[in-house]
């Protein structure tokens, strides 16, 4: 059968269900209701409304964090950890390049300055090797992605940083339910501060909106406030005690997430059976390394990571995803098309005005992370993976991986 590709037929026509639309979300009358709740009310803030602080209550207890605040996005969830760490102007973080923009952006709201170590070659998450070589006297905080759902090192992190009073945040935006190796508990428990978000791609969502978790009083205080103004509203006081922002959720939004959340654990059930599947249908075809049974358990799946070695299977992640792609399965060939450091707000320092601040003086360049621009550049493929996806889809993607991959592997054993 020729690939699509090469004017083959399709292995599938009709679409995914996707995250974009109702076709891969769980949005139901319960939702509905939430809304119609809240504007009934005719609250629709926070600040003199229920939800969201519900919200808060309800997503700790499920984390089993003693603080969780809520925000405006992923991005801004992010920007509360990093502003409640108060770093001086200049101050560093270290963060992985293979990430959404908005890891890096909470460090350069802060004006501090993002230091990117290197990945896994599998995980593509920071090693506790890459983090050490980066650390110097003006790192105050690490960030850690839980990328695409699979755990982080956050153990080791952990103990590589809190000797050094260095602050461990995971970013959980790809990462609900993820479980990391050693010690018990969630990502997003186990360092010092977790961040998720619902926007509209995760596993959960309210369009947008964030959600942030510490057990640490003074650091859930911090961001409580950087939240809101920097104003104290328990004191009664109409006063400022620092610099925030207003990143307030609104109490629409909470009354969805609360929702959404009471269908998290069948929603990550249900893309680790997808994962399942794939895993069992798609073992031993050379070349291709999927996640384990065991790496299946651990991990949430907002993507299914494939890593090829492009020498066995005869090509390289952009022919193998646009293959993909034809064939009517959604992949990316490498998640990203550039490493974080080489898109042009870092590369060229488009920041605050011509000044470059914080990161003028630095140089971000190709050759700063050679494992995450490989992997980018030859070896990762993910696929999509929804909770709505049917046996005949996951078949679909089976037939569509087996068949390009036959079809490289093919040629490269006459080139061979
Ligand atoms: C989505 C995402 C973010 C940002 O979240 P938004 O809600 O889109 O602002 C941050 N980090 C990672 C790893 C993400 O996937």
């Amino acid at each position: 059968m020729p690939l699509a590709l090469h004017g083959g037929t399709p292995v599938r026509t009709e679409p995914l269900p996707t995250s974009l639309d109702s076709s891969g979300r769980i949005l139901g009358r319960a939702e509905q209701e939430a809304v119609e709740r809240v504007i009934a009310s005719g609250v629709l803030w926070r600040v003199t409304g229920t939800e969201v602080a519900a919200l808060e209550t309800e997503f700790a207890a499920l984390l089993g964090t003693a603080h969780a605040v809520a925000s405006t996005s992923g991005t801004s969830a992010l920007h509360l950890a990093v502003a409640a760490v108060n770093p001086e102007p200049g101050d560093e973080v270290i963060v992985p390049p293979v990430t959404d923009f908005g890891t890096v952006i909470a460090v350069l709201a802060c004006n501090a300055v993002p230091v990117f170590a290197d990945v896994d070659p599998v995980t593509g998450c920071l090693t506790p090797e890459s983090v050490a070589a980066k650390i110097t006297s003006r790192t105050r905080a690490v960030i850690a992605v839980h990328l695409f759902g699979g755990p982080a090192p956050i153990g080791e992190l952990v103990e590589l940083c809190r000797p050094r009073g260095i602050t461990v945040i995971e970013d959980c935006a790809q990462a609900y339910l993820t479980v990391p190796h050693g010690g018990t508990g969630y990502a997003g428990t186990r360092g010092d501060i977790g961040c998720f978000s619902l926007q509209q791609t995760k596993h959960i969502t309210a369009g947008d909106g964030g959600l942030t978790v510490t057990d640490d009083p003074e650091l859930a205080r911090r961001m409580r406030l950087f939240a809101d103004k920097g104003w104290p509203r328990d004191t009664g006081e109409r006063t400022h005690l620092f610099l925030g922002l207003n990143y307030r959720m609104t109490e629409l939004v909470g009354a969805v997430a609360r929702v959404q959340l009471t269908r998290l654990g069948e929603i990550v059930a249900a893309r680790r059976a997808v994962a399942a599947r794939l895993t069992k249908e798609l073992d031993g075809l050379a070349g291709l390394r999927l996640p384990s049974p065991e790496e299946i358990s651990r991990h949430s799946f907002w993507l299914y990571p494939i890593l090829l070695d492009p020498e066995l299977v005869g090509t390289d992640n952009a022919d193998f995803g646009a293959a993909l792609l034809a064939e009517g399965i959604p992949a990316s060939a490498g998640y990203l098309d550039r490493p974080v450091y080489l898109t042009p707000a870092m590369a060229e320092r488009r920041t605050y005005g011509i000044s470059g601040f914080p990161i003028d003086g630095r140089h971000y360049a190709k050759g700063d992370c050679p494992v995450a621009e490989d992997m980018i550049e030859r070896t990762l493929v993910v696929l999509q993976c929804n909770e709505r996806y049917s046996d005949q889809d996951v078949d679909d993607i089976i037939t569509a991986v087996r068949r390009v991959h036959a079809h490289f592997a093919h040629f490269a054993h006459l080139a061979g």
